[in-house]
């Protein structure tokens, strides 16, 4: 069987555990370095504030442990603030787990107005729902990460190996089509 951890210090985890429930992954969550000795096949970074959780993960003694177990090839997603904490290069901010060969903008599309809607083509996927709340966007990547998603010109989605990072909010549509895709696909996962 399949568990999945979802970190839960702060922001959206709520809502990738519903779409895990969906799915029928099991999955728990990341609250204190406790929860870091149940095994578990991949992990998921919400969206959030990229700050106070890269504060957090520090604060609670989570960010070494994690750190290494991505080097050592622990499938990891981050969207919006989770792709921030997952990137090595960030604009606008400093890197938290520096795991992904890309480099981040944060507030990309300001701080005011940065919610919106899209549905655009996602990797092989074919048109996906995504939704932006003041949204990061990706400015490069490098080394071995690849190129996901263009939208208006930005790059918002990205992968490195068994890293994924997308710059929304894909727990928060009915579609668990990235999801699947993380798990499947990145992660290499049968569940
Ligand atoms: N603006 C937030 C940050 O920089 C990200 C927003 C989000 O996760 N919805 O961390």
């Amino acid at each position: 069987m399949v568990t999945v951890a979802v970190l839960a210090l702060q922001g959206a985890f709520l809502e990738h555990e519903k779409v895990l429930t969906k799915l029928g992954v099991d999955h728990f969550e990341i609250r204190n370095s406790e929860d870091l000795k149940r095994p578990f096949d991949a992990l998921i970074i919400p969206g959030g504030e990229s700050t106070v959780m890269g504060k957090l993960l520090r604060e609670l003694n989570l960010l070494e442990d994690l750190k290494k177990r991505i080097a050592e090839g622990l499938p990891a997603f981050g969207t919006c603030a989770g792709m921030i904490v997952l990137a090595k290069e960030v604009e606008g901010g400093v890197p938290a787990l520096p795991a992904m060969d890309i480099k981040v903008l944060r507030n990309a599309y300001g701080r005011q107005l940065g919610s919106f809607y899209a549905n655009e083509d996602f990797a092989d996927l074919g048109k996906v729902p995504m939704t932006f709340i003041r949204a990061p966007c990706i400015e490069s990547v490098s080394g071995n990460a690849e190129v996901l998603a263009v939208v208006d010109g930005r790059i918002v989605a990205a992968r490195d190996g068994k890293l994924l990072a997308v710059a929304f909010h894909p727990e928060i549509t009915d579609s668990t089509a990235i999801h699947e895709y993380f798990l499947r696909t990145v992660a290499g996962l049968n569940y």
